[in-house]
């Protein structure tokens, strides 16, 4: 009688894989977020078990398939283990990081009550700026101290010549974790320093996974999300961390086009206000009354829509305040504002440095170290970098709380989301943005001044020899030397997320 190939036992391989399984589920947990858990889990679980299936079939000793699923055992015990021993390493406070994309300083108020309850509790610095209107560069320059030509990423698309503050964080002790919600900050910018978790891989309906080549596979999704899916994932991996914990949560809801969800639209009163502008439209035949009326009714229904947005982004706010302790540092900083038509066809952001796009709410609650209440100093998103620091006990060199710069300085490449009402080349713009004064230049025209203390809505330029000659060579400079332009390939992948777009 020939005796058949020999039948390997099960256990020899399927032991050591579930546990693996289950060490890959309790890491999951705090990554994947209950959006993606169940796939994400399913998508560990099985390839760990075609791995085995593979070794099951290839290798014909029992030895050495008992061997391999131990080293498969090992390995996903180790990444368990990694992360215990960072944790334990620190004992500073847990921070958490909220930034708000295209959050006018104007909109808080009686549509926000979690962020003016927040404002009771920490200090509100009324009198902030962002050293860009676009999202990727204002990002770096909260996360490296810097401003945008001095760090490098000038325009959405660019990616950061210099170290942020993270890997310092990181260095301290803590878990650190990104929660995004707009591709314009994926891995690519070098935003992802130090981060243990960098959640900007988009699968199906902009939901988050952890497997990049799977998300590639399932068909990307479209590369952003709505602030409930990242809340609820930023939320999860807080639970599932022992502290000390640093987290970022991007909400980009504010962002065009102002699209809130069904239980946030406008209330009734508003819609049928909306209506009734509607109807008294000219008549058709009335063109030129029409257009010229146009950025009037543009604002008027998109303020609407924008404030819907606003009061959605507070609620998701109130939501990750929620799930924090009351000892937790808490900052809440916006990366730009938004234009309404204030000057000409100034709508949305990217293109101009007027104070609509420019001033942004910064709020820093650190119970016992920063007195609550308004403070009305200038005050740069650059500091974000270095309260970073302070509130970590990590070793940083551009200055934090207590920092009070004599001026601001924010660029733009004239990058613009979208305009309908421009649509010619873009020009760059850069600023220097003074207490209650500015100082601007648009490439190929004379500097102009505004006093802000008597005209805050920037209608009556100034000659700026008023202004130090040093603030105005130092612009003269930069927009004759301008940071490289952005390369075709950035350009493409900016067209393709609806950037340039008219
Ligand atoms: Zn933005």
């Amino acid at each position: 009688m020939t005796e058949g190939p020999r039948r390997l036992p099960l256990w020899a391989w399927g032991v050591p894989c579930a546990l693996a399984c289950l060490a890959a589920w309790s890491r999951l947990r705090g990554v994947s977020g209950p959006e993606t858990l169940l796939t994400d889990a399913a998508v560990w679980g099985l390839s760990t078990l075609v791995l085995g299936g593979a070794l099951h079939l290839a290798l014909k000793q029992k030895w050495r398939l008992q061997l391999a699923g131990l080293l498969l055992t090992t390995l996903a015990w180790v990444t368990q283990v990694q992360d215990l021993s960072q944790r334990q390493a620190g004992a500073g406070p847990d921070i958490l990081l909220v930034t708000l994309d295209t959050f006018r300083a104007d909109h808080l108020g009686p549509n926000t009550p979690a962020l003016n309850a927040l404002v009771q509790e920490g200090a509100h610095f009324t009198n902030a700026v962002t050293t860009a209107p676009l999202t990727a560069p204002a990002h770096a320059s909260m996360l490296t101290g810097k401003s945008t030509p001095e760090h490098g990423l000038t325009a959405n698309g660019d990616a950061l010549d210099v170290p942020t503050v993270v890997p310092q964080i990181a260095a301290r002790g803590y878990s650190t974790a990104a929660f995004l919600s707009s591709k314009v900050l994926e891995r690519g910018t070098g935003l992802n320093q130090g981060f243990g978790l960098y959640a900007d891989v988009w699968t199906w309906r902009g939901r988050q996974g952890v497997f990049p080549v799977v998300s590639v596979l399932l068909g990307h999704g479209p590369g952003q999300r709505r602030g409930d899916h990242t809340v609820r994932q930023a939320q999860a991996w807080w639970r599932a961390q022992d502290g000390p914990r640093f987290a970022w949560v991007h909400l980009y809801d504010a962002h065009a086009p102002y699209a809130p969800p069904h239980e946030w639209q406008p209330d009734e009163d508003t819609q049928r206000e909306l209506a009734a502008q509607a109807r008294t439209t000219p008549a058709p035949e009335d063109t030129r009354e029409w257009m010229q009326s146009l950025p009037e009714r543009h604002s008027a229904s998109q303020r609407a829509l924008y404030a819907a947005e606003v009061a959605y982004v507070d609620h998701l706010v109130g939501q990750l305040l929620a799930s924090v302790s009351p000892d937790t540092v808490v900052l809440v900083v916006a990366d730009h504002g938004e234009g309404f038509g204030e000057h000409q066809d100034a709508f949305l952001h990217g293109a101009n440095l007027y104070e609509p796009s420019l001033n942004v709410p910064f709020i820093v609650r650190w119970t016992g170290h920063v007195a609550p209440g308004p403070q009305a100093q200038l005050t740069s998103i650059e500091a974000i970098a270095g309260i970073l620091a302070q509130a970590s006990g990590a070793t940083w060199d551009t200055p934090g709380l207590g920092a009070e710069p004599l001026s601001v300085l924010a660029f733009t490449p004239g990058q613009q989301s979208r305009s309908t009402m421009n649509p010619g080349p873009a020009a760059s713009v850069a600023a220097l943005r003074f207490q209650d004064s500015k100082l601007v230049q648009d490439e190929g025209e004379a500097q102009r001044g505004y006093r802000l203390s008597t005209d805050p809505k920037e209608l009556f330029p100034l000659a700026p020899t008023w202004v130090d000659p040093a603030a105005t060579q130092d612009l003269q400079r930069l927009l004759e030397h301008p940071p490289e332009p952005l390369g075709q390939d950035a350009v493409e992948q900016l067209k393709a997320l609806g950037y340039f777009s008219h």
